[in-house]
């Protein structure tokens, strides 16, 4: 198996991309940690779906935007499952409001989570892998949005794009101790951050326009590549944004 004997952090792994990621993870032959915030039965469940299947998981609770948290789910981890190979920088929200109406308290939460958490996660974690000397992953699940505009998203394009310039710095200084960071930048996946174009056929079919390919993309998609960035198979890839998105990014401005 591609992850056999590895320990895998998941952040936000309670849904969408994030548990499929920790679910495809654990049967790739990882013990992975579902990281959540809020309710703990949904976590719970992902946890109990993987130990069904014969795998190894444990659910943490860490909010990503508070270090102290964070601290406590990288020792967690380690009491758990005694070391900490591949962080998955996955959680992550939005709000839409036009530009000029932004509320300044939700500008504040989308880079607090989107932008400070994987910064947070990314410290903690790369800490805990130079100190076990045995190279590491770590895997940022940006968006399309770190390179396309997106109106009333602007907190969330910041960030994503913050994001981008994060993963490509420590991609370098990071680089001498054999930790690789990556960036996934999905396009549209079905999971309940779009729930508002979900419920709006007409606002999903102008979306359906924009991908060549012409579907959503499933999360089971993005845990794929997830697991190969992640695995030994990828141990020459850093630096890099690896875009799933159906070809919307190619498209865009081209039609
Ligand atoms: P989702 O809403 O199902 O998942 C986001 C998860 O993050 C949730 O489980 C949520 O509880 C968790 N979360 C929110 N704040 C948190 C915090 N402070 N600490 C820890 N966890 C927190 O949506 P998703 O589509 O699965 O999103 C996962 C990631 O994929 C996000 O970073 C999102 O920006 C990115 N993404 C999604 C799409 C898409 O089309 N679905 C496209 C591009 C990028």
């Amino acid at each position: 198996m591609q992850l056999e004997g590895k320990v895998a952090i998941v952040t936000g792994a309670a849904s969408g991309i994030g548990k499929a990621i920790a679910i495809a993870m654990a049967a790739a032959g990882a013990s992975v940690v579902v990281d959540y915030v809020g309710d703990s039965t949904p976590a719970s469940s992902v946890v109990q779906q993987i130990t069904t299947a014969g795998g190894k998981a444990l659910a943490v609770q860490a909010d990503v935007s508070n270090p102290e948290q964070v601290n406590q789910l990288i020792q967690q981890t380690v009491a758990g499952f005694g070391q900490l190979d591949i962080l998955v920088n996955n959680a992550g929200l939005e709000y839409k409001h036009p530009f000029t109406e932004f509320p300044f308290e939700l500008w504040q939460k989308v880079l607090a989570v989107d932008l400070t958490g994987p910064f947070l996660c990314a410290q903690a974690a790369a800490r805990q892998m130079i100190q076990q000397q045995r190279g590491g992953r770590i895997v940022n699940i940006s968006s399309v949005h770190e390179d396309l505009p997106m109106v009333t998203n602007a907190p969330y394009c910041a960030a994503k794009g913050g994001l981008r310039m994060l993963m490509r710095t420590i991609a370098v200084e990071l680089a001498p101790h054999q930790i690789t960071v990556n960036n996934i930048a999905p396009g549209a996946i079905y999971t309940p951050i779009d729930a508002d174009v979900q419920a709006n056929a007409a606002m999903e079919k102008q979306l359906m326009a924009e991908i060549p390919l012409g579907r959503w993309g499933k999360p089971e998609e993005v845990a794929g590549l997830a697991i190969f960035l992640a695995s030994d198979a990828a141990a020459y890839c850093t630096g890099g944004t690896y875009f799933i998105d159906g070809g919307m990014i190619r498209q865009a401005g081209s039609l």
